[in-house]
């Protein structure tokens, strides 16, 4: 008889990082610094972005104060610029997915611990006014509490210790590069969930990269499974997204034969910076013509500056004629997938047929039907 041995090792806890990964930091150090380094005379360029993700204050202020050449010392510039933090501290948004993940491994009573490089306080301060937070992590280390931070393996190992497991029982889920290093320093599984776009291949030593904590599947390591899936598509709080309808690239149309109605994202790009890309269904209200069924894609666009996202959705529905400045309202009811790669162009074409196709199917289903009665639909 032959013994089946699982491909990854089955684990017990989970030990979060916070910034990045549960709520969404990064909008607010881009906002921080833009109106800082004016004062210096200086442009924040957030393609820097990528080299302050997780590392500790002290490291970042280092980066922050050398590369753009401030002349200030790095405490100086930390301790003007700490105040600037906390005050926002109240106002940052749990990342899609993350209450959701807390309260899924809250209720299957799986151990949870926090570990991130802030300083203690700062972390507490910060989870404070996220509801349940606090009572569901059974430890938190701040970088404060350990002689090196990450990438140092020290925050995760001591986690472990405080939940009284063995590090390889723990699964760490990482936004940034030197948590992943630190992860898998600490001999523990690690899911790399990248906060800034198209830095996935930074984290190659992860055991897996995920796009947002949607697609977690805990089950793959022993966890348990997420139960709220529904015939392929993932229930979200709905939200809201409008405006005329623009003239995209005509890709959609000429290549693809999927015409998409495109929207303009003008005034719309922090809505869009809160959502994953991926792919997203839901209902759409033209002011002439009624509502329709509408499956989209939310995503990064090589024509457009690096740091705006587009989104594309398609009506399911044969129009015989465009609607080129017709207001056009969405209301975002479900999730499918993340974005992908595709080998060849009629690959991609099957798969979006495929989306539209469960798409369809799903918004019957009560659950998302209940949506077409909701007021922005009728609000054009
Ligand atoms: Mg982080």
């Amino acid at each position: 008889m032959s013994v089946v041995k699982p491909l990854k090792k089955l684990v017990s806890c989970v030990i979060l990082d916070l910034d990045g990964t549960l709520i969404n930091t990064d909008g607010i150090v881009t906002d921080i610094l833009k109106v800082f380094l004016v004062n210096y005379g200086k442009q924040w360029d957030g393609r820097e972005a990528h080299k302050i993700v997780g590392k500790t204050p002290v490291e970042a202020a280092a980066m922050v104060v050398e590369d753009y050449d401030i002349p200030v010392t790095k405490e100086e510039f930390l301790s003007q610029i700490t105040p600037m933090f906390s005050e926002r501290w109240s106002n940052i948004k749990a990342l899609p997915g993350a209450n959701r993940l807390i309260n899924h491994f809250k209720s299957h009573g799986v151990l949870m611990a926090l570990a991130s490089n802030s300083p203690k306080s700062n972390i507490e301060k910060k989870i404070s006014y996220h509801k349940g937070w606090r009572d569901s992590f059974s430890a938190i280390v701040g970088g404060d509490e350990v002689t090196a931070g990450k990438p140092n393996p020290e925050i995760f190992l001591e986690a472990a210790k405080r939940l009284g497991v063995h590090p390889s029982s723990c699964l760490v889920i990482e936004d940034s590069l030197p948590g992943v290093t630190a992860g898998k320093a600490a001999e523990m599984d690690v899911v790399a969930v990248p906060s800034l776009p198209k830095q996935s291949h930074l984290c190659s030593s992860a055991d897996e990269v995920i796009n947002s904590l949607l697609d977690l599947h805990p089950e793959k390591w022993g966890l348990p499974a997420f139960q709220d899936w529904v015939e392929g598509t993932l229930p979200i709080e709905t939200w809201h997204i409008g405006g005329p309808v623009t003239r995209g690239f005509g890709r959609g149309s000429k290549v693809l034969g999927i015409p998409t109605a495109n929207l303009s994202t003008d005034g719309y790009s922090d809505v869009l910076s809160e959502h994953p890309s991926g792919v997203y269904f839901g209902w759409a209200a033209l002011s002439t013509r009624g509502i329709y069924k509408m499956v989209m894609s939310i995503g990064w666009n090589p024509y457009f500056n690096n740091t705006e996202k587009t989104i594309e959705p398609w009506l399911l529905h044969d129009f015989n004629e465009d609607f080129y400045g017709e207001e056009l309202h969405l209301v975002i009811v479900g999730y499918i997938r993340p974005e992908a790669n595709f080998p060849s162009l009629e690959s991609l074409i099957a798969k979006i047929h495929e989306d539209r196709r469960i798409a369809e199917k799903a918004l019957e289903l009560p659950i998302y039907s209940k949506h077409k009665g909701d007021p922005y639909m009728y609000n054009l």
